[in-house]
């Protein structure tokens, strides 16, 4: 089985992930910005993951992304894909699954978590090792609704299944617990 999992940046997919490996045996997961980064250092000498949506032009932009794409698509057997549903490039939304792309990567599923956007806004301030934009509540949200879109509209290309975990109305009763109960979800995916 093949899962897409999507969440805003500074949602904690990270953790999730993490979370996912000690439940789930034998699935690999793997990153999809890591990817990229790998192939953006070698041929713009981009310095950080963040910098590569700033600093590569759009057309070099969509040739890495559809390597990344091959790359992820030759893995065998059980994986998740961390990923986005859309990327924020010069203030509009960039497409993280187009046809090209959800057509190499063929999942079964593709899951969207979404979350309070103050929840989100709360993790990004604690995380200094990244170098994200400065995002207000609203602009949060309205990237959270068009990811909507943006799953829908590549699931409807890869005739992939859309989950979506919604944890906006969730307050935590303890540290971690959206990360735990995600990678609950997922985990459940496998067993199915
Ligand atoms: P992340 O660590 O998940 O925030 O990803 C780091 C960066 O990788 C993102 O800001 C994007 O520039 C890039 N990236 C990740 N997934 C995709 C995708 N599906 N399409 C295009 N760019 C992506
Ligand atoms: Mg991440």
């Amino acid at each position: 089985m093949r899962v897409v999992v999507v969440a805003l940046a500074g949602s904690g997919k990270t953790t999730i992930m993490n979370y996912v490996r000690e439940r789930v045996k034998d699935v690999k997961i793997v990153n999809f910005g890591d990817f990229m980064f790998e192939i953006a250092k070698e041929k713009f000498g981009i310095e950080n993951r963040d910098e590569m949506r700033k600093k590569i032009p759009i057309d070099e932009y969509r040739k890495i992304q559809e390597e990344a794409a091959e790359r992820i698509a030759s893995i065998p057997g059980d994986v998740i894909v961390d990923t986005h549903a859309s990327i924020k490039i010069g203030g509009g939304f960039y497409p993280g699954l187009p046809a090209r792309i959800v057509s190499r990567l063929k999942p079964d599923i593709i899951l969207l978590i979404e979350y309070n956007p103050k929840v989100i806004l709360e993790r990004r301030r604690k995380d200094p090792t990244r170098f994200r934009e400065i995002e207000s509540e609203e602009d949060i949200e309205q990237h959270q609704q068009a990811n909507r879109y943006f799953a829908f509209a590549a699931a409807a290309v890869s005739e992939s299944t859309v989950h979506i975990l919604d944890f906006r109305n969730k307050v935590e009763s303890r540290p971690f617990e959206h990360a735990e109960l995600a990678a609950d979800y997922i985990a459940n995916l496998f067993r199915k």
